[in-house]
């Protein structure tokens, strides 16, 4: 009965999120979304969900399903990137097989012509993440997400922008101690214009990845000044309509769209985003599609 249950409450879930924020199961569904994004003139950059995998049979699959992603996009001429997670790559079992994966995937997407991110974890990844990243950061196909949220934050911009690396700036979607991150939604947010002050005078090429349309505009007004290789970035199914606007006066945009069968951790970080009822209403049932 208990089993049933939990399986009729799974299938609701996969079926109210899997047309909203994610995808569907399979790399078509993610390539389906792409393809209808890139039709209105943005572009994608796609994740296969799964975090803290700790079994090497779930992280071998999970390259294998990264190697046939790389395969379907370019096969399909569609403008996406792909993202991973360090933790869905190995480094839940260490650090040199993460390694060895990520460069695996960084080379394979090269050979494509793809762009590789490097989602940003939990705090106590960042270290490791950074390391990752320093690895093949010189490939010129890599980059990296760093959170607003984390103090240390400013540091590792300053170094990844001196060292040519390229970063997509988010807020941050863990919950943190008030030791390593800013408490308040206005610190977070204040911080994140203080790095992205930052990145408009030290980086060529960076990502402004937020739904804050404040923060938006500005990053658009200094790039009048500035004239620097940005692009705006969404999460799939929380402001679409916005994401295809933007393309539409000309912007450069891509929308964030994870797809496969592990929905959970997802969305529940989308779910405490969107806070109140209204927002997850708005989320859940308002017309997102493009
Ligand atoms: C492209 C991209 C990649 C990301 N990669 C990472 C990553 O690797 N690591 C990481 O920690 N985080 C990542 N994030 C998530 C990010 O850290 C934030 O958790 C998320 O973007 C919400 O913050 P915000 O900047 O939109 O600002 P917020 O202040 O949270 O939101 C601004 C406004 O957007 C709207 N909004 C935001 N979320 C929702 C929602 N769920 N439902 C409805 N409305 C909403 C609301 O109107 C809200 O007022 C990524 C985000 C994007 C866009």
């Amino acid at each position: 009965m208990q089993e049933k249950k939990a399986a009729l409450l799974s299938r609701f879930g996969e079926r109210v999120f899997a047309g909203r924020w994610i995808a569907g199961p399979y790399i078509s569904d993610a390539i389906a979304v792409a393809s209808r994004f890139n039709g209105n003139g943005v572009g994608a950059i796609i994740n296969y969900l799964g975090e803290a995998l700790s079994e090497r049979k779930d992280i071998s699959d999970t390259m294998s399903t990264y190697s046939s992603l790389i395969g379907s996009i370019s096969a399909g001429h569609a403008d996406a990137h792909i993202s991973v997670k360090p933790t869905q790559i190995g480094l839940g079992i260490s650090y040199p097989y993460a390694k060895k994966n990520y460069l695996k995937l960084v080379k394979a997407a090269k050979s494509k012509g793809l762009f590789i991110w490097l989602d940003m974890e939990e705090s106590d990844k960042v270290d490791d993440t950074i390391r990752l990243y320093r690895s093949a950061s010189k490939s010129g196909n890599a980059g990296i997400c760093i959170q607003s949220y984390l103090r240390r934050s400013e540091r590792d911009v300053a170094r990844i922008a001196l060292e040519g690396g390229v970063i997509r700036l988010v807020k941050g979607a863990y919950t943190e101690p008030e030791e390593v991150a800013y408490a308040t939604r206005k610190e977070v947010t204040q911080n994140y214009y203080r790095l992205m002050q930052l990145l408009f005078k030290n980086s060529h090429k960076f990502m402004i990845a937020t739904h804050d349309m404040a923060i938006i505009k500005k990053a658009i007004a200094l790039n009048r000044k500035y004239k620097r290789e940005m692009e705006l970035a969404m999460l799939n199914g929380i402001r679409n309509l916005d994401a295809v606007s933007l393309a539409r006066e000309g912007h450069s945009v891509r929308v964030y769209i994870p797809f496969g069968p592990s929905w959970f951790k997802y969305s529940t970080r989308r779910l405490r985003e969107a806070g109140h009822a209204s927002l997850i209403a708005r989320s859940l049932f308002s017309r997102q599609r493009i």
